[in-house]
């Protein structure tokens, strides 16, 4: 579908992935009475004006995380809102560039209410240390960012370790949604996906892994399949040493 600057697509009536280049999306959340972008991608558009001409409620800004492909068109908004222990990676990101919006505390458990349904902030560490999701409990639904994408990623300023990956995906696991959606996809995933990249990194063995260079990065990367060969297999990046500057 395509509405003037972006083209998007409905996960449901309320909720919609937009696109503004292939494989990077913001989300948008349309309740009755408090709407909730979350990211704002590279900004190359006016993406203030795309929201505002499409909602008729007041709405909040909040990144998921601090990566360049989520926060770059956070200049649009007056205010956006992260977790604290991300805005260093924030900062990191925006490269010295004079910030032009407000940046806000977001807590983890706070529960905002949109009018017909609520979203509940929830703690996703690991691809960057101050990664957040957002529980949907009507929908049964996540919206994750970039923390359990196809393709795991664990690298550059601010990610976490394997282990702490780990952690956040067999805690993610104990949380009452059976879909997801992921900041690098337009479709709905069903939470049993996450079992894959649980048995992937249990089974890691870095010197099996093939190494390769990822924007700059010397990375290791680690492909699993299920057993029943049904679901595709994970890539993850390692951390490791930077090759040349991004
Ligand atoms: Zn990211």
């Amino acid at each position: 579908m395509n509405n003037k600057l972006y083209e998007y697509t409905k996960i449901d009536d309320h909720i919609w992935q937009i696109a503004e280049d292939e494989g990077v999306y913001c989300t948008l959340v349309k309740g009755r009475k408090l709407a909730v972008l979350i990211d704002t991608g590279y900004g190359k558009r006016d993406l203030r004006a795309f929201i505002e001409s499409n909602i008729s409620t007041p709405y909040i800004v909040v990144n998921s995380h601090g990566h360049p492909d989520y926060i770059g068109g956070n200049h649009w908004f007056d205010i956006v809102y992260a977790l604290p222990e991300e805005w260093d990676v924030i900062q990191y990101f925006e490269e010295g560039k004079p910030r032009q919006y407000d940046l806000r505390e977001i807590r983890i458990g706070q529960k905002i209410s949109l009018g017909d349904m609520n979203m509940v902030i929830v703690f996703l560490a690991g691809h960057t240390k101050g990664s957040i999701g957002f529980f949907i409990p009507e929908k049964e639904l996540l919206i994750a960012g970039d923390a359990l994408n196809e393709g795991l990623w664990l690298f550059n300023y601010g990610s976490l370790s394997m282990n702490d990956l780990y952690e956040t995906i067999k805690n993610t696991l104990k949380l009452d949604f059976k879909e997801y959606i992921c900041g690098h996809s337009s479709k709905k995933y069903i939470k049993k996906n996450l079992i894959p990249h649980i048995r992937n990194i249990e089974k890691l063995r870095v010197d099996d892994a093939a190494r390769r260079n990822t924007i700059g990065f010397e990375t290791y990367c680690s492909t699993y399949e299920d057993c029943n060969g049904k679901w595709r297999s994970f890539l993850l990046l390692i951390r490791f040493r930077q090759t040349k500057g991004l």
